[in-house]
């Protein structure tokens, strides 16, 4: 499995680069979004490790821009908590993200999960195939800023449009509070906990609207809220 690191501090690249080799991974390594553009053209690449701050362009314009012919999967690398919003959004197109410091060993273990997750549903090749749904029932229309659900268009809020997305990016993942309220809102600090509990109800009477005989959020006791996977 080859993973291209683009990062420009060497001793976090070193670090990188060492770990992910113990785990059997042949990793490439670069410095700036040029390099990294020459070695993506090469092909061949089956997960790139992508630092937000390079010194010759955005991690996220690469992002972007690599995403309009493949689907590598991404994990960003971000030393800037202000960030993370943007990269957990993944409007950008972005798979997972990790804040610096981290435990190369957490990244390594990442980068495996990501590659057995993905390796199963595309070719390997990296192509770029049909949209590629997270989850066969709802369907994003960014441009409309439109959910569908077992193809009937939810009526959301913005505030509910964004929770579903944030949890249809990533099936399965728990989502605490806290989380959702900085990924969500604007003035994560001005409201207060329960405001992610009481759009989670509205959500979900919505969602029971379309097929009452299915509550896709499940509630962690505890720790938070994820979508169901296998819907
Ligand atoms: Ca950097």
């Amino acid at each position: 499995m080859k993973v291209l690191l683009v990062e420009d501090e060497p001793s976090i690249a070193d670090n990188i680069t060492y770990t992910l080799g113990t785990d059997g991974f042949e990793c490439t390594w670069v410095a700036t979004g040029s390099d990294a553009r020459e070695e993506v053209a090469k092909g061949g690449i089956d997960l790139i490790v992508l630092d937000v701050g390079l010194p010759d362009c955005s991690g996220f314009d690469l992002c972007s821009e690599i995403r309009r012919d493949l689907d590598t999967p991404i994990i960003f690398l971000t030393a800037r908590a202000d960030e993370i919003d943007r990269v957990v959004g993944l409007e950008i197109g972005g798979d997972d993200y990790m804040v610096k410091p981290f435990s190369p060993r957490e990244l390594s273990a990442r980068v495996r999960a990501i590659l057995r997750r993905t390796r199963g549903s595309s070719g390997g090749n990296g192509a770029k195939e049909e949209p590629d749904q997270a989850s066969p029932v709802f369907q994003i229309d960014e441009g409309r800023c439109l959910i569908r659900y077992h193809g009937a268009d939810l009526n959301l809020s913005r505030y509910e449009y964004r929770l579903l997305c944030v949890f249809i990016r990533k099936p399965g993942w728990v989502f605490s509070r806290d989380k959702l309220m900085e990924l969500v809102w604007d003035e994560p600090e001005a409201s207060m906990d329960r405001t992610v509990d009481a759009h989670i109800k509205s959500l979900r009477a919505k969602l029971r609207a379309v097929k009452s005989d299915v509550d896709p959020i499940k509630t962690h006791r505890g720790m938070g809220y994820a979508l169901k996977e296998n819907l």
